[in-house]
């Protein structure tokens, strides 16, 4: 699942997830449970979190492949804020192609950046996270968007893997759209 801070990876994977019986994977969960945890990974990294700015690559790469070969009884994963990179997309293709796996599908959502912005200010009232409250977080993380993490668009594309979704509706329209992508997979 693809696209911008605050353009909804987040609920519609949880959603997608249960539906077609995948595990839901965000590298931002993860890196907020480890700061809850009040472990040393996780003081290192709150600084950068708060910024807005990527930990890096190893540290999510790590992660991903940690839960990767513990799960069972999965029908598959949906990655949500992973890979941000093109060097994370290149270490994610490495990862399952040694374990037999492979990307299927990238769902791009696609939402302007005034929606976005307006969004994260909104989820700042009820999530407590730092970076959507301050509104030039926002913009810093809506620029590391653009300049390291849409570049991996281009290489869902040359993978043929990647499709675009309008973001901007309802949540249930939103949800169906991405519904009609993957049931031309499955
Ligand atoms: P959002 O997409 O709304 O910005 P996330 O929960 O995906 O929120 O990420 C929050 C923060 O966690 C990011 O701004 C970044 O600092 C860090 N982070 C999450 N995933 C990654 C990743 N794959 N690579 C580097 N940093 C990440």
């Amino acid at each position: 699942m693809f696209g911008p801070p605050g353009s909804g990876k987040g609920t519609q994977s949880v959603t997608l997830a249960e539906k077609y019986n995948l595990l839901h994977l965000s590298t931002g969960d993860m890196l907020r449970a480890e700061l809850a945890a009040g472990t040393e990974l996780g003081r290192k990294m709150s600084a950068i979190m708060a910024a807005g700015e990527l930990v890096p690559d190893d540290v999510v790469i790590a992660m991903i492949a940690q839960k990767i070969d513990s799960t069972t009884g999965k029908a598959g994963f949906i990655f949500d804020g992973f890979p941000r990179t093109v060097e994370q997309a290149d270490a994610l293709q490495v990862m399952l192609k040694e374990r037999g796996m492979k990307i299927d599908l990238m769902l791009v959502l696609e939402v302007n950046d005034a929606e976005l912005t307006d969004r994260m200010k909104k989820r700042a009232l009820v999530s407590g996270r730092a970076d959507d409250a301050d509104e030039a977080v926002i913009k810093n993380r809506i620029a590391v968007y653009q300049a390291k993490t849409e570049p991996v668009i281009e290489f869902g594309r040359r993978a043929g893997v990647s499709r675009m979704v309008d973001g901007v509706g309802s949540i249930d329209e939103i949800f169906s759209r991405l519904c009609s992508q993957v049931e031309t997979i499955i």
